[in-house]
């Protein structure tokens, strides 16, 4: 630990120890990641690479945590926040953005030049780098649909190369094996010429705000079934909404979010989880599959004894 810390300092990449899921999560509740750094160039982002890949500790990149779990024993690796990657570019109606870049800040760019294509993303609490690892979408929109290229890093090479938007499988949710092992750097994103585009994005966020619960969450903790249906309305249909275990609980208002009541840990949440993928499995046979991504170790049960 001493080695990587001294490493960290020599290359002057900000870091932290010990920070946990209530600071990197938006549950606001989990585990401790052992390090988390704050790269800030480039320069610090292939560093940092080589430095996890010297020490073999994995880089877990991340924006705002807003689908991330971390399980309450922790993530040995280097949690690589992006919140200090924020350059923009725009040019004609190509925006090219760091991948720290938040989703507001997009929106806020997007209504002051009439740039249309996003309106409906703008309300996704996420930013740019997440949102095109997990394909991120609303309202029938996916951010897949105007994404013009990404460059990115690779974690065990530093290697820095550029993949065309039609060169990556996005899916629903998911955007395949185009990014594992890599962190994204930039994103260009090709929108086009627009009217009333602010007053659009704040309708949708208007929508989002009616039918989403306002308590810490990851949004839809499990992915629409294969029919298309929200795993919500068969979890709120089995009778589970106002479920709690802990101080988690299947939102009365939205059953697809679990949300943090105060003082949550993600063994709460996981329980949920499960608690309502066994009742929609009984009652209508349909097998949920999770939306969130879940990182970390659970806590060794022992340990308490100890
Ligand atoms: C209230 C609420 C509402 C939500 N509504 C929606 C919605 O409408 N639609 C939707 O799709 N999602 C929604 N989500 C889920 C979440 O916002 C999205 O999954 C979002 O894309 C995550 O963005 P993030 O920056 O927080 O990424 P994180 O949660 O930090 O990370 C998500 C994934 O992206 C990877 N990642 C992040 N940055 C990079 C990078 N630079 N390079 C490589 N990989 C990276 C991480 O490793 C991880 O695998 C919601 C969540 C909340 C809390």
């Amino acid at each position: 630990m001493l080695k990587i810390i001294n490493e960290l300092n020599d290359r002057k990449i900000a870091f932290k120890t010990g920070l946990g899921g209530k600071e990197l999560s938006a549950f606001r509740g989990g585990g401790k990641a052992a390090f988390t750094a704050y790269p800030e160039s480039v320069k610090a982002l292939k560093d940092l690479c080589g430095i996890a890949s010297a020490y073999e500790i994995e880089p877990f990149p991340f924006g705002l945590g807003s689908n991330v779990l971390i399980l309450d024993g922790g993530f040995d690796g280097i949690m690589v926040s992006t919140v200090g990657l924020r350059r923009i570019e725009l040019d004609g109606t190509t925006l090219t953005l760091s991948s720290g870049v938040p989703m507001t800040k997009i929106a806020e760019i997007a209504a002051k030049y009439e740039l249309s294509g996003a309106e409906e993303l703008c309300g996704i609490p996420a930013t740019i780098g997440g949102m095109l690892k997990t394909n991120a979408g609303a309202f029938g929109k996916e951010i897949a649909e105007i994404v013009a290229e990404a460059t990115v890093c690779d974690t065990k090479t530093g290697n820095i190369s550029v993949l065309k938007g039609n060169e990556v499988p996005f899916s629903y949710r998911s955007s395949g094996d185009a990014f594992r092992d890599k962190i994204i750097i930039y994103v260009k994103l090709k929108l086009c010429r627009g009217k009333n585009v602010g007053a659009k994005a704040e309708y949708f966020r208007n929508m989002r705000r009616e039918y989403q619960p306002s308590l810490p969450s990851l949004g839809c903790t499990f992915k629409r079934t294969e029919e298309g249906i929200s795993a919500g309305y068969y979890i709120d249909k089995s009778g589970l909404k106002g479920t709690r275990i802990g101080k988690a609980e299947i939102s009365s208002k939205h059953a697809g979010f679990i949300v943090n009541r105060g003082g949550a840990n993600a063994s709460d949440y996981v329980k949920l989880m499960a608690l309502a993928s066994d009742a929609v499995r009984r009652k209508y046979g349909i097998e949920l599959t999770p939306e969130i991504e879940i990182i970390g170790k659970e806590n060794d049960p022992g340990e308490s004894e100890r």
